[in-house]
């Protein structure tokens, strides 16, 4: 029944397509597919992850330890705060969304979601048969998020509001003050999604501060800037009863050993880390003032690693189907709740490959 019940409410969560998809169904060499469609590093994760993994190799027979000391440290000095403030997701971020659910959300409980934002909260509520609530970020106001209708929305049923900053697919970061604002007026687990804070600048991050709250909890991950999103590694940070209570729920084996190896590299490799962050941020200005150009195009400003787009004159799935024809994968939004049928969102991709896709476009 339960299943049952998800599955009717549930429209299909779509994600973006893959190179070797694309390359099946047109019959193309995958290596000629520009992929623009997930939000993904298109630099890679750090070189030196290679020899890394191949050293782990001879020890797949054994299970990993839940908790891998050195990855505990490298990431609480990586962000600030104590080790007994982090739990890690074996199935990225997302996992971490789900043991949010498992652990807070009983069936009927509310769950807070202004959209259009990130599809994962509400596939999962829907899963958990939490009532979804929904509130919204402004189209009429550059999608900034409408903290009253969030505010409003919060009843004594409520368990978790989701927050996503920078917002995916529009791009843009909440405000400091709003974020605080909706804390310190609900009990609720308030949930600061910051998967792509790394591209934002750090006076929006939360980090730090999420464990000097008793309701807050930040997600982030390693799939997007740290380029590792085929190893799903994804973290969460709040106090430490928070993460005491999710780690009793969360799949003790979940991080595989391949999976912690990446991880620790990653984080020890900082320089790779800021020439990311660094040449994301160009690759995105570049796309920007190349879109910028097209008159039928209306593009939104954006603190993460995609720009959302509005068409004004064609539907986005027939303008994402042509763009594969042409081998190029861009997200077509009309799957994402409180959006309509003419928006796309474009990540970001080298500098060669932002060139070859504009000429493409024109
Ligand atoms: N939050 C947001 C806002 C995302 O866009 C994504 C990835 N699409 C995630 C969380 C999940 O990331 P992960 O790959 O770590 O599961």
């Amino acid at each position: 029944d339960k299943v049952r019940n998800a599955v009717k409410k549930l429209k299909p969560y779509v994600p973006g397509k893959s190179k070797e998809e694309i390359a099946r169904s047109y019959g193309v060499d995958p290596k000629h597919i520009i992929k623009l469609g997930s939000n993904e590093n298109p630099w890679g994760a750090s070189p030196k992850i290679k020899d890394e993994i191949i050293k782990e190799l001879d020890k797949l027979h054994q299970y990993p330890e839940p908790i891998n000391p050195k990855l505990m440290e490298e990431l609480s000095k990586f962000l600030n705060v104590g080790e007994e403030n982090i739990i890690v997701g074996g199935d990225g971020a997302d996992e971490v969304i789900d043991v949010i659910f498992k652990t807070f959300v009983d069936r009927g409980d509310e769950v807070v979601i202004p959209i259009p934002t990130f599809t994962q909260y509400r596939v999962s509520a829907s899963i958990y048969d939490a009532k979804i609530v929904w509130a919204r970020y402004d189209k009429e106001n550059e999608f900034k998020l409408d903290v009253d209708s969030v505010l409003n929305n919060i009843s004594n049923r409520t368990k978790v509001v989701f927050l996503c900053s920078p917002n995916n697919p529009t791009g843009n970061i909440i405000d400091n003050k709003d974020i605080e604002k909706i804390i310190k007026e609900t009990d609720a687990l308030v949930v600061v999604d910051h998967a792509y804070i790394e591209y934002s600048q750090r006076k929006y991050d939360w980090t730090e501060k999420a464990p000097k709250f008793d309701n807050v909890i930040v997600l982030r991950t390693f799939s997007k800037v740290f380029g590792l999103a085929g190893m799903r590694v994804g973290y969460g940070v709040a106090n430490e009863e928070i993460i005491n209570y999710l780690m009793r729920v969360k799949p003790i084996f979940s991080l595989t050993r391949l999976s912690q190896v990446c991880a620790i590299t990653a984080l020890r490799d900082r320089d790779f880390f800021e020439k990311c962050v660094k040449e994301g941020i160009k690759s995105r200005e570049m796309l920007y003032n190349g879109l910028k150009k097209f008159k039928d195009i209306k593009v939104y400003p954006s603190e993460a690693n995609y720009l959302l787009v509005e068409l004004k004159t064609m539907k986005s799935r027939e303008f994402c189907e042509e763009l594969l024809k042409r081998g190029v994968i861009v997200r077509d939004c009309s799957s994402f709740d409180g959006l309509g049928d003419n928006y796309v969102r474009i990540s970001i991709g080298t500098f060669e490959e932002i060139k070859r896709f504009l000429n493409i476009l024109k």
